[in-house]
């Protein structure tokens, strides 16, 4: 009977092995992973599981008696730490070996560290996994003064929730706007100051130099303090500096790996037998134009799905239009492909009513969208930028006209 053993239980790798039945692979699947915990869904981590609206069992990808049903092997709480397909199988780290006639990699990715003085005191946290959720949320209950490292989409929305919570909340982003580099100067700067607005000091333009420690033995983060000379009160300081690809074992195991393990369009990498999805896996993205390693939900999810269907000999190249979404406050921010700072933006809706689209057209192209709080056109315009459809500027630019209408008819 052929094992197929999927290294990393995430969304990637849940997904997949959910998939490899599905397509009625009748072997055995084991699904590994280093966390005690089966597969859970990332998102509610710095959000509803902070604000205390779901609870981690909320968070499962699938209900408990799905493995069961479904004669999926979970391991848990065991490090993979080499593959050896040449001899059909996988070490784990405690020595023990794991049959493999072939491999999928979901290893995700891991926070990035922060390599300054103080980053090892107690209080100083990432935001990864179910455990780090909850001792922050333990942590953010006595209206404890937060500092938010990085003001990406994690921090953003950490943010966020903490204010909801009543939290003091200062956040410090290198950049000259937190969530620059992803949305562009224009919206980056609406959102933030939608935070300030909403009780987040946003400090630019600065990193930090130390975290400071403090009470009895002093282990305890008590101050931050930034390249520019601040010094910030803080009781718990969340790092969201981004994150780096866990391709230590691909690497390890003789794979092509470059910031992400390497594969086609199939999802396969450099060896026949192994295979990688989901934020680990640098991949061909015809949409896009080139390789890239994205760090999205969407992704994770469906390209994990497509890596099980090569497996099995079922696959297709993976083309969708890169997609994701992010919750803050009373906002929800959805953004399709990618788009370029030299793209033609066509605003849909009022801007300081945060409620638009903007609409990216290259060589008359839409090649990306951005919308807050209009989940519709976003949802409409992916569809265009898988098309490659050149709508009518004044069309797109009007909210009465649905995006799906504002191509010159049966052009697409
Ligand atoms: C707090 C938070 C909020 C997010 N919110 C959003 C959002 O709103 N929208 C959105 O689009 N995306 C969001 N994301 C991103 C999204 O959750 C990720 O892109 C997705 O989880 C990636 O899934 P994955 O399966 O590729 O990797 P992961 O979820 O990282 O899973 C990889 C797994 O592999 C395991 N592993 C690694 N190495 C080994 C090894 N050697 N042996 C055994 N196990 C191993 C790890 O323990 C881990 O469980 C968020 C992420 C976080 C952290």
């Amino acid at each position: 009977m052929a094992t197929h053993v999927i290294v990393g239980a995430g969304l990637a790798g849940g997904r997949a092995a959910g998939t490899l039945r599905e397509e009625g692979f009748d072997g055995r699947v084991i699904l590994i992973d280093a966390e005690p915990h089966p597969p859970y869904e990332r998102p509610p981590l710095s959000k509803e599981l902070i604000l205390g609206t779901k609870e981690p069992a909320d968070a499962r990808l699938f209900p408990e008696p799905f493995y069961q049903d479904n004669d999926i092997e979970l391991l848990l709480g065991a490090d993979v730490a080499r593959l050896v397909p040449e001899e059909r199988r996988v070490e784990l780290a405690d020595g023990a070996s794991v049959p493999a006639d072939k491999v999928l990699l979901t290893t995700g990715s891991r926070p990035r560290p922060l390599p300054v003085p103080g980053a090892d005191l107690e209080g100083v946290h990432h935001l990864r996994t179910l455990d780090d959720a909850q001792a922050i949320r333990a942590a953010l209950q006595d209206g404890a003064a937060l500092v938010v490292v990085g003001g990406g989409f994690i921090g953003a929305e950490l943010a966020s929730s903490a204010r909801a919570l009543g939290n003091r909340v200062t956040m410090v982003e290198l950049d000259h706007l937190p969530m620059r580099r992803v949305l562009g100067d224009d919206i980056a700067e609406l959102l933030t100051r939608h935070h300030r607005e909403r009780g987040v000091r946003v400090i630019t333009q600065a990193g930090v130099e130390r975290f400071e420690g403090g009470g009895t033995p002093g282990r305890r983060v008590r101050r931050v303090v930034t390249t520019d000379g601040q010094s910030i009160p803080a009781d718990l300081v969340v790092v969201g500096v981004g994150v780096l690809p866990n391709d230590e074992l691909a690497a390890r195991s003789g794979l092509a790996v470059g910031d992400g393990v390497l594969v086609d369009e199939y999802c396969a990498t450099s060896h026949p037998d192994v295979y990688a999805a989901g934020d680990v896996a640098r991949h061909p993205n015809p949409v896009l134009g080139g390789p890239v390693r994205l760090e999205h939900f969407q992704n994770a999810q469906n390209q994990g799905m497509a890596a099980a269907r090569s497996m099995l000999g079922k696959g297709e190249p993976y083309a969708q239009v890169p997609w994701f979404w992010s919750d803050q406050y009373e906002l929800n921010i959805q953004m399709s492909g990618h788009p370029r700072p030299t793209d033609t933006v066509v605003w849909r809706g009022e801007p300081d009513d945060m409620r638009f689209t903007a609409c990216y057209l290259r060589d008359g192209v839409l090649v990306a969208a951005i919308g807050v709080n209009r989940p519709r056109d976003v949802r409409a315009a992916t569809g265009l930028i898988a098309a490659r459809a050149r709508p009518d500027e004044n069309l797109l630019a009007d909210t009465s006209v649905d995006i799906r209408r504002t191509t010159p008819r049966g052009e697409s």
